[in-house]
């Protein structure tokens, strides 16, 4: 059953939690979901491509897009900016298509005041320590990034009760699952269903 407009997923969780290999699980599993490209000033890490994992842009074109007003949400995170196109995922939500938002708890807390009937999944590590030796198996950020990185994860956990769902990323399958049923439940909603009720009016 096509929906009239798509749900907008927005999935928060501390660097190193495993979010971009359960995002793609997700999308893999998943169809009619897009992956918003987020916009940012950092720079790519091994094996990231630009367009892919995000669009790499310097802090001028960055500024110029705020500026411009072209970005529903961006925060500044670990001395980069990050941000979501307005544009890119309007359109799709607008043919019906789910897109799914990987943002920090600063972008999400503008999107839940902008869009009341988005969806705020939070991912957390098994624990603490977990968090931090997935930190150090990444081998991509040096000692001082990392504890950034680890503080940043602290003060984000304070913002788990302004989401809807918090999942657990234990194994890469479970949290896959555990997304999977939210978004299901989410499009049994009577409100998300209510094209389909019109002809048993
Ligand atoms: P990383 O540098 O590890 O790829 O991402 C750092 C943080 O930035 C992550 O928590 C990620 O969710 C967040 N992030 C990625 N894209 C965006 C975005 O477009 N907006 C905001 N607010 N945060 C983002």
């Amino acid at each position: 059953m096509k929906r009239e407009k798509g749900q907008l997923i927005v999935l928060s969780g501390p660097s190193g939690v495993g979010k971009s290999t359960v995002i793609a699980e997700l999308l893999g599993q998943r169809d009619n979901i897009y992956f918003s490209v987020s916009y940012t000033t950092r720079q790519p890490r091994v094996g990231e491509q630009d367009g892919v994992n995000y669009n790499f842009v310097d802090r001028a074109e960055f500024e110029r897009m705020i500026s411009a007003g072209e970005l529903l949400e961006y925060a500044e995170y670990v001395d980069n900016y990050y941000g979501t196109s307005l544009k890119a995922i309007q359109d799709r939500l607008d043919a019906g298509t789910d897109v799914l938002l990987d943002i920090e708890v600063q972008g999400a807390a503008k999107v839940r005041e902008r869009c009341p009937g988005a969806l705020f999944i939070f991912i957390i590590p098994p624990s603490f320590e977990e968090l931090s030796r997935r930190l150090h198996r990444r081998n991509t950020d040096s000692e001082d990034v990392i504890a950034g990185r680890l503080e940043k994860a602290r003060v984000e956990f304070h913002e788990i009760p302004h989401y809807d769902y918090l999942v657990i990323n234990d194994k890469v399958s479970g949290a896959v699952g555990e997304i999977e049923a939210i978004l299901t439940a989410s499009q049994c909603r009577v409100e998300n269903r209510k094209s389909i009720l019109t002809q048993f009016a």
